[in-house]
């Protein structure tokens, strides 16, 4: 059980200049979401060999912090020393990590190898140095992530909770350990047609919507700033009017309005933010800006625009007396108290989905953070024996980069989720396991990819019934593409966990993660769970498949102001570029035997997945 984590800083020019850290609140991000009931300590400290080591044993000695990130003075600056004061307090040294993140810094740059990181134990206490560069820190906190945990509990002597580790995900004593009740060796005697049930659309929707319910509806408080897109879980209410005082809308004079038109005295000048101090009598008016704070006594703003000056202080900078040309109403140009939003008035409701607008109004009600509905862990998994790593410049032979890991990162991301890379998986079932468990130790919800057709490799299928004791509720959908969709829970580790598993054509994962894995999320995080659709005119004919379809399009808007639909090039399943520019997926009816194509003009549904722009002529 992680209780505290430190991030610390280390860096003149952030200590200098405390909005220049951007890797310790990235650090400090993940630390909260990996550990989410752990207090988190942050702070930011110059490159100054003694007071790291000083803040470092206080982290481990009085605090008793159970982990501590420190980003920054890892290089080679004469300053840079965090390597040499974090050996200097550690007891134990632990060089695999510093190791693992040179590894992964390599890939993206050969300047990793001019990184000096250190890891180790001080106490209870588990201290790793992350480099300065936010980019950094962002790739390289997925290396240590599945560690972590694990980690603590073992320098903690957490005994039972690394046992349960051991135990339940049987991974992570060391890989020959994994087995699975899988056997592949019987490959003639596979089956030759699929034993799943095709489901219909509508069903399959159905039980995700069903199932998904399970997924306990947890809260978090997030900054308000972090908010966007996120469902307001308690109701929010304004706890001071706004604006707090009764404020100018205009720049001009502020007037008792009994005094009607005619010449005043002003007495006094009020730019806002200044706060009157006398108060208006009969004859006078306060010059005033807009937003500033009308004095007491006064009930009316008169614009300069109807003013006219009548005598001023010979250098110009007093005004002496003014005439009001037109005689003003009581309340003109004035927001009383509580004009804008009323005390006590609702300004999130709950259910509401934050947006910029209203994340305005939290803050300007001095609200800076915000309970909402928590977002699920999502783990990714790509899985096949064909696959590399994008960043791989060399293709080994009948290799390909897998594309649709980071594809779907980004779809969630666009969607505002976050997503745990869980890297590549062989299509051998022990090694599945292996990665199914590591994904599963750290998600509520697996996404993967890969190996759920009839092929012999196809082996996530009886992987998570025979390996994991899964229930898969579809393992067959009637849609193109993405037939072989798969949707599984299991009990792991006394949690109920979410599988999908898509079919690994990009386009199938594409078009998959949009409609079952959106559906799910949406449920979970407390949105309804269907797509905002419309209906659009086909700008072309489309010939139906046997199956409903899926069709990546782009829209048009016609002079007429009615949305028209172009389907993006050949809708092959490998072809990921007919996702590239789609806004919509456009649901396609099955052909029937009257009916085998759409001619243009159709009007069909299309479901709102991307984002609607103009793109401009370059
Ligand atoms: P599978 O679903 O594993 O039978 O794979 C179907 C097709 O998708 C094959 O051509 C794979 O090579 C391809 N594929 C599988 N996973 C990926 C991936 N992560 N990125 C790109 N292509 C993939
Ligand atoms: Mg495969």
């Amino acid at each position: 059980m992680v209780k505290a984590v430190a991030v610390v800083t280390v860096s003149d020019t952030c200590f200098k200049d405390h909005s220049k850290d951007t890797s310790g609140p990235t650090l400090a991000k993940f630390a909260k979401e990996l550990f989410p009931n752990a207090n988190l300590h942050t702070i930011i400290i110059p490159d100054e060999k003694e007071i790291i080591e000083k803040e470092l044993k206080y982290f481990c000695d009085e605090a008793n912090v159970d982990l501590v990130l420190t980003t920054g003075g890892t290089g080679l600056g004469i300053r840079d020393v965090t390597p040499e004061a974090t050996k200097a307090v550690i007891h134990r040294e632990v060089p695999a990590i510093p190791i693992a993140l040179t590894l992964e810094s390599l890939k993206q740059t050969p300047m990793a190898m001019l990184s000096r990181s250190i890891a180790g134990v001080r106490g209870q206490t588990f201290i790793i140095n992350f480099p300065g560069s936010k980019k950094a820190v962002k790739e390289l906190i997925e290396v240590v992530r599945p560690v972590l945990s694990h980690a603590i509990s073992l320098i903690k002597n957490e005994l039972a909770e690394v046992k349960s580790i051991h135990d339940t995900m049987q991974f992570g004593c060391s890989h020959h350990c994994i087995s699975s009740n899988v056997d592949i060796s019987k490959v003639a005697f596979r089956p030759r047609e699929s034993p799943y049930p095709m489901l219909e659309m509508t069903d399959a929707f159905k039980i995700v919507d069903d199932v998904m319910t399970q997924c306990t509806e947890q809260l978090e408080i997030v900054p308000i700033e972090d908010g966007l897109g996120r469902v307001v879980a308690q109701t929010v209410f304004a706890k001071e009017p706004m604006p707090p005082f009764p404020a100018s809308v205009k720049d001009g004079y502020a007037c008792l309005s009994l005094d009607g038109a005619g010449i005043r005295r002003v007495r006094s000048a009020l730019t806002a933010g200044d706060a009157p101090t006398q108060p208006l009598m009969s004859g006078e008016c306060a010059r005033i800006n807009t937003g500033a704070s009308l004095p007491s006594g006064a009930d009316c703003v008169v614009q300069v625009e109807d003013t006219k000056l009548i005598s001023a202080s010979e250098d110009g900078q007093t005004e002496i007396d003014v005439e009001i040309m037109v005689a003003p109403q009581p309340n003109q140009d004035v927001r009383p108290i509580g004009f804008d939003i009323p005390m006590g008035s609702t300004l999130a409701d709950k259910g509401d989905v934050l947006d910029a607008g209203q994340i305005g109004v939290l803050a300007g009600a001095g609200y800076q953070n915000i309970t909402v509905k928590a977002h699920p862990k999502i783990a990714l998994l790509s899985t096949g024996n064909e696959l590399q790593e994008p960043s791989d410049l060399h293709l080994r032979p009948a290799h390909i980069r897998d594309s649709n890991r980071i594809m779907l990162k980004v779809l969630l991301k666009e969607h505002g989720f976050q997503s745990i890379n869980c890297g590549i998986a062989r299509d051998e079932p022990s090694a599945l396991v292996a990665a199914v468990s590591n994904a599963l130790k750290q998600a509520d919800i697996l996404i993967c990819t890969g190996g759920v057709s009839m092929g012999e490799r196809d082996l996530l299928k009886p992987v998570l019934v025979k390996d994991f004791g899964a229930t898969l509720h579809f393992g067959r959908v009637r849609m193109k593409p993405g037939k072989p969709s798969t949707f599984a829970t299991c009990v792991f580790a006394g949690k109920t966990k979410f599988i999908f598993a898509l079919p690994g054509n990009p386009v199938s994962a594409y078009v998959c993660c949009n409609l079952f894995v959106m559906r799910a999320l949406r449920v979970c995080s407390g949105l309804a769970p269907d797509w905002v659709h419309f209906n659009v005119k086909l700008s072309h004919p489309v010939r139906l498949d046997a199956r409903p379809e899926y069709a990546r399009a782009s829209i048009q808007v016609a002079d007429d102001g009615l949305p028209t639909a172009k389907l993006l090039g050949s809708q092959c399943s490998s072809r990921l570029l007919s996702a590239c520019g789609a806004a919509v997926l456009l649901e396609l009816p099955a052909a029937t035997d009257d009916v085998q194509s759409l001619p243009t003009g159709s009007v069909v549904k299309a479901l709102v997945t991307g984002r609607l722009y103009h793109t401009a002529p370059m």
